[in-house]
Formats: C-alpha cells, structure tokens, sequence
C-alpha cells in the first residue's frame, strides 16, 4: 500500500481500537483486545508509512486484533461523523476518522472514567500513573493528535466539509449504527457543534 493509503487505514484500525475500548458494549475480552491493538498500532504505525517491514507487521496484527474486538461490540460517533463524509464528499474513511478522532475523544472524555489512563499507557505515553485523571485524559487524546500529525493526515476538515452541508451530515450521524454504542449520550445540536469545532 502507498503511505498515504497506509496511514489512512492504520488510523481506521486506531480508531476501531479507541471507539471499542471506551464503547458502551466493551467488556473485560473486547478490552484485552482493544488495549493490545492500541498498543501494537502506537508502535508500529510510523513504521509502516515509512515501509519498514516491523511496522507493517505490526499493522498487519494490530488491524486484526482491533477488528476481533470491536466485531463484538460496536463503535461510536467518530465513525457515525465520518461515514457521511465519505458518502457526501468521497473523504476516504480513515481520513475522516483520523481528523475527527481527537475532538471526539476530548467531548467523551467525561464518559470515560479511567479508560484514557490506560489508552495513554497502552500508546507509550511516560508517567501516566502520577498523572491527574485530566492530565492522562489530555495525554491520550495529545498521542493520538500527535501519531495523526507524524503521518501526515490533515488537522480539521476546513478543506472537505462545506457550510451548508451541516445540518445533513449532523443528522445523518446522529442516524448511524454506530452512534448508540458512543459512551457520552449525544445531540445532532451537539454533533453539529463538533463538525463545526473541526471548521
Ligand atoms: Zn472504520
């Protein structure tokens, strides 16, 4: 796969990681495979943009892992946000999952209780044990801006999203599968909020 093929699925596999983790479903087995896929895809990500063979192995086994765990549970609104992107404007799915990742982190994070301790951990962050629960939340949510940024996925969505497409994007997210698994009860006022924060 070219790099930015590469990129663009294996924040997809992250995504599927996150989303499972912290879903309303997730349980002790999706758990066991969701925190090892974030661990394993943290790793090996760079990797496999630069093409190195570790990376694409990792890749290969962190998808896999992340796509057993979440198989069985579910997802959230990342994916309810990013699916009419890729229906509306052809935005290649891990793309649009990737930019909105983030943001979507930071607006569950109070649905979360510990679980970003461990994600932050589980991508290789240091010192998250003295952390404060805010900081440890930041620091995943940073890992994660941080991993996106490093290969080379676009920071918002000014470039994609047009103004008056708001509203139908904000309702047909709210209407998707995967937005009743998401840990914080939402709103298409507040998913219009959220496109609109990416602007
Ligand atoms: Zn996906």
């Amino acid at each position: 796969m070219p790099k930015g093929l590469t990129a663009a699925t294996g924040m997809d596999a992250l995504t599927h990681a996150i989303e499972g983790y912290i879903t309303l479903g997730a349980w002790e087995m999706s758990d066991m495979f969701h925190l090892k896929a974030i661990e394993i895809i943290a790793k090996s990500l760079r990797g496999a943009v630069e093409n190195t063979d570790e990376g694409r192995e990792g890749m290969a086994l962190g998808q896999y892992i992340a796509g057993m765990g979440f198989s069985n549970v579910g997802l959230g609104i990342v994916h309810s946000m990013a699916h009419p992107l890729g229906a509306v404007y052809d935005t290649p799915h891990g793309v649009a999952n990737a930019i909105i990742l983030p943001t979507v982190m930071e607006y569950n994070a109070p649905a979360t209780g510990e679980k970003y301790r461990d994600i932050a951990k589980a991508m290789g962050v240091e010192g998250v044990d003295s952390m404060s629960l805010d900081e440890a939340r930041k620091a995943a949510v940073d890992a994660v801006r941080q991993l996106s940024a490093d290969v080379g996925i676009p920071s918002d969505l000014k470039d994609i999203v047009k103004m008056e497409d708001i509203d139908f994007l904000a309702q047909s997210a709210y209407d998707d599968a995967c937005r009743p698994g998401n840990p914080r009860e939402t709103s298409v006022e507040e998913i219009k909020e959220l496109y609109m924060s990416l602007l």
